[in-house]
């Protein structure tokens, strides 16, 4: 018998697989030692009550055995047609994927370093205020996703296998408890292995992943877009996957010279907001220690002020804020947190919408250049970030002293007000009162720093696309960077969509 039913657990019972079959059999009314196999193919923590059950939806086995799962099979590209893939984010590697599923040679060019090689950049940058343009938070194998948090959850799941994304992730080297946490999470320690992992497939089925080649141009004959220019000047022929990611503004700046369809896109901007992580448990489990057997809490909150979006995105429990920036005299902030998520520290952007036709004039660029302004005036030396605490933010009044903090390169005490457009700082003061009137009060704490600034939350350009997923034959624009996708598993779906596209048209 093989039958899928739901259950409720205690959390200490959550991971404890005698409990599991007793729980199980007890449902189905058969006796525990005839249960072989219990698979969980769902769980969610339910904790709207002092009282915190998980909801888990389980698939018993009794008498039989579970079917083993085949792994995915790439077969061998080395003599194949070629398709290059400009950018090794989750966009640019999953079209690689699919492009050799297909029986297509993927040629991955990537600005940036190995994932690995990339770290040593990215701690000079937090350790000693050194930015490397081409090697950062943004740039380098594995993209922005790299040393992301790894947060999986994903809205866009009409728009592509989401299931399969994960099942690849998992083949490659992350926990199978991705494929049934309601928010599933891999953790920025993990990444890059995985990430070495999916290239080393790439390599060994017959693709090729070249680092330190940025792309700087786009070959053409007549409409179409026959290849790739590197910054040598060395020409790389096929039709072109373009997922290079939301920071590449020299990306933008070759498409538009060269008469290529962009336009502005709406986004969001704000601050990335870091509070006690004991706080948020107790906030959101009811209870002043958090038992052992629950994760570090995350939260989510949403509110309209005056018709304006303000919500928390990306929230990290246990994580920390890093220096997410791409160019000196810019200064843009993200967070992480590793697997464990055990930090003393919770982070979580908090933003607000900017719509394109708030912002005056035509100019494709106009909302990219706001950003940078807001980007501008947080920069401080050092990449040093400008902070206050959150009740001196929200009660508009100078902070003599700043909590302690998870980032690296330091914090000054500013007023945000001098840096913020008006218009973000009145909703952000708004939307933090209306989120501690849904907390009783507790989430407006002394503890908290409002750090500026969280720009990067999408990309500000959009590359337009005709009803498929190509502009003009030969160039299909992918993932955050084409304005389609934000987030690790969209982007994910977005370069896979690209390639099965880019495929359907090799063969006519
Ligand atoms: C610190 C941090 C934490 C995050 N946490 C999460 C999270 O937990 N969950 C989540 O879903 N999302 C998270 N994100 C966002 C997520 O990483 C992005 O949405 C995702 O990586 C976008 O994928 P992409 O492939 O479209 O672009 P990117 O990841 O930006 O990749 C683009 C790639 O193109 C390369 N490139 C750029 N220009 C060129 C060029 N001219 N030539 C060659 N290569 C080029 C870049 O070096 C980069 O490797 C986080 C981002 C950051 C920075």
């Amino acid at each position: 018998m093989v039958k899928d039913i739901d259950i409720v657990l205690r959390p200490e019972e959550m991971n404890d697989g005698r409990a599991l079959r007793r729980i199980a059999s007890k449902k189905l009314s058969i006796s525990s030692s005839d249960v072989s196999h219990v698979t969980v193919l769902r769980r969610s923590i339910d904790a709207r009550r002092r009282d915190i059950k998980i909801n888990e939806r389980v698939r018993v086995y009794a008498g039989e055995d579970p079917v083993p799962e085949h792994p995915f099979v790439f077969p061998s590209v080395h003599s194949s047609p070629s398709a290059v893939v400009a950018g090794a984010g989750p966009a640019g590697l999953f079209a690689a994927l699919t492009l050799i599923e297909n029986g297509i040679r993927p040629i991955i060019l990537e600005r940036g370093k190995d994932v690995h090689s990339r770290r040593i950049d990215t701690a000079a940058l937090s350790r000693d205020g050194k930015l490397n343009p081409e090697s950062n938070y943004a740039f380098g194998e594995g993209g922005a996703g790299a040393y992301s948090d790894g947060k999986l959850y994903t809205r866009s799941l009409k728009r592509g296998d989401a299931g399969k994304i994960l099942r690849l992730l998992v083949q490659h080297g992350a926990d199978e408890s991705i494929l049934y946490d309601s928010h599933p999470h891999i953790g920025s320690d993990r990444l890059p292995k995985i990430i070495e992992n999916i290239r080393n497939t790439i390599i060994s089925s017959g693709g090729e992943v070249r680092f330190s080649s940025r792309v700087t141009g786009l070959m053409r004959k007549g409409d179409e877009v026959t290849g790739a220019v590197l910054e040598s000047g060395e020409e790389i022929s096929g039709p072109v996957i373009l997922a290079t990611g939301h920071s590449a503004k020299d990306v933008y700046s070759f498409l538009a010279d060269n008469g290529f369809s962009i336009e502005a896109k709406s986004t969001a901007v704000g601050v990335r907001l870091e509070q006690p992580q004991a706080l948020i448990d107790s906030i959101q489990y009811h209870s002043e220690k958090r038992s052992p057997f629950l994760p570090p809490a995350s939260y989510s909150f949403k509110v309209q002020v005056g018709g304006r979006g303000v919500y928390s995105f990306c929230m990290c429990p246990g994580g920390s804020v890093v220096p997410a920036s791409t160019e000196e005299g810019l200064l843009v902030i993200n967070g992480m947190s590793p697997a464990s998520r055990r930090g003393r520290w919770a982070n979580s952007g908090m933003i607000t919408e900017i719509r394109k036709e708030e912002i005056a004039g035509d100019d494709p660029f106009r909302v990219l250049r706001y950003i940078e302004s807001i980007e501008r005036s947080s920069f401080i030396p050092g990449f040093i970030a400008p902070a206050e605490r959150m009740t001196d933010f929200c009660y508009d009044r100078p902070s003599g002293t700043l909590p302690d903090s998870t980032y690296r390169p330091g914090l000054s005490a500013s007023r945000l007000d001098d840096i913020l457009p008006p218009v973000v700082v009145s909703s952000l003061r708004q939307g933090f009162l209306a989120f501690s009137d849904m907390t009783r009060g507790r989430f407006l704490t002394e503890e908290g720093t409002v750090i500026a600034c969280e720009t990067r939350t999408s990309s500000p350009i959009r590359i337009l696309r005709d009803g498929s997923m190509r502009q003009g034959r030969g160039l299909y624009p992918a993932g955050e960077g084409a304005g389609y996708a934000g987030g690790i598993v969209s982007a994910a779906i977005d370069g896979t969509e690209a390639a099965l596209c880019l495929r359907r048209d090799l063969n006519g």
